[in-house]
């Protein structure tokens, strides 16, 4: 028997939360076992377990989009008892039994081994917010953007995603701006690497089609209009990286960025990204994600405090990533 936050749908969109004693025969079919030693609580974990978008795709559901841990059997042989392995999306926590548990049984396919040089607590530190940064600064290098084009903007900075893009674009070079609406957290964002904050209401109102050329490039978790006046506001050739929806799924723009100044807008997904890429992208983060700055960016918390940890981080009160410790 293992311990597992398992939801149950109920008549109303929030679904009853409860750790609940599983057993492996009731796990879903899969390659390899895996003893979970940490997972995190994600801003798509959030919804699911709060019911706010329906993120949940098959009941009862074990939520949690990422896990690390170690194997305990494999039918694959990619995999044996003892490898440290992590997964990101696919679907784990949303139509398959996800990592907010001490045990889940997955396909291979969805594995990558860990990283040499991260433990599993510093993988989840950095977690699926953490590789879609890496993803996003992949996307801006794949489109040419190099640190003397000029400033970089990240949006929703406080967040998982912006927190860690923000260590890897200044880690790499770049200057590094921060749109945030927790001002109080500037110090916090300073020591990550930015070196501008910018107040997100300046940016989260509609805005003219084309404003002032302020950034070379951009990562934006948080859509709507602020994306909008993230493209109005990228000089000319600049690139964005756009992958959450914070503030909405909306995308109030005009073509005029795109047109006239020669903006792209690169869409990231994580959850499908192909393995090579996803490979790559840890492969970077052991080496380039400076694993000091994850202590001062994350709070660790236990498997039952994930329901409340969940409403405040949908409340933009969570500060960087939260590692849950399954066996807390
Ligand atoms: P967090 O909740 O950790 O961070 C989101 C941040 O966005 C908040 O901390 C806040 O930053 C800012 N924010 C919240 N609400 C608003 C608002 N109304 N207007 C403007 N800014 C707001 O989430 P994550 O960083 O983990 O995820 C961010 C987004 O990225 C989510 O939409 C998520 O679904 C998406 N995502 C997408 C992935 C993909 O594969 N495409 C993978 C991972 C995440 P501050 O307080 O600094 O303003």
């Amino acid at each position: 028997m293992f311990k597992a936050l398992l939801l149950t749908k109920t008549e109303v969109p929030a679904p009853q939360v409860a750790i609940t004693e599983l057993d492996e025969a009731q796990l879903p079919a899969g390659d390899v076992l895996v003893q979970v030693s940490h997972s995190t609580l994600n801003y798509k974990d959030a919804l699911a377990i709060t019911g706010k978008a329906p993120v949940v795709r098959s009941w009862p559901m074990v939520p949690g989009i990422d896990f690390a841990g170690a194997v305990l059997e494999s039918s694959d042989p990619r995999y044996r008892p003892g490898d440290a392995v992590l997964l990101n999306g696919w679907g784990v926590g949303e139509s398959h039994w996800g990592g907010l548990a001490q045990k889940v049984r997955v396909k291979a396919d969805w594995l990558l081994p860990l990283p040499a040089g991260l433990t599993a607590a510093q993988a989840m530190a950095i977690g699926t917010a953490g590789y879609t940064a890496m993803l996003c600064v992949m996307a801006l290098q794949r489109n040419g953007l190099l640190p003397a084009q000029g400033p970089v903007l990240v949006t929703g900075a406080n967040g998982g995603v912006g927190s860690i893009a923000i260590a890897l674009l200044a880690r790499l070079g770049f200057e590094v701006h921060a749109s945030t609406g927790r001002l109080a957290e500037a110090e916090h964002l300073k020591a990550l690497g930015a070196t501008d904050i910018i107040d997100r209401a300046t940016l989260n109102t509609p805005g003219k089609p084309l404003q002032k050329e302020r950034w070379a490039g951009a990562v934006d978790s948080v859509g709507s209009h602020t994306l909008a006046n993230v493209c109005a506001g990228i000089r000319y050739g600049g690139v964005v990286a756009a992958c959450g929806l914070a503030q909405g799924m909306d995308f109030p723009s005009t073509v005029a960025p795109f047109i006239l100044r020669g903006v792209t807008l690169a869409g990231v997904d994580s959850v499908m990204a192909p393995h090579a890429r996803r490979a790559e992208a840890w492969q970077r983060l052991a080496r380039e994600l400076p694993a000091e700055l994850l202590p001062r960016n994350t709070e660790t918390i236990a498997l039952a405090d994930a329901a409340g940890v969940a409403a405040r981080l949908l409340a933009g009160q969570v500060r960087g990533r939260v590692v849950v410790d399954v066996m807390a």
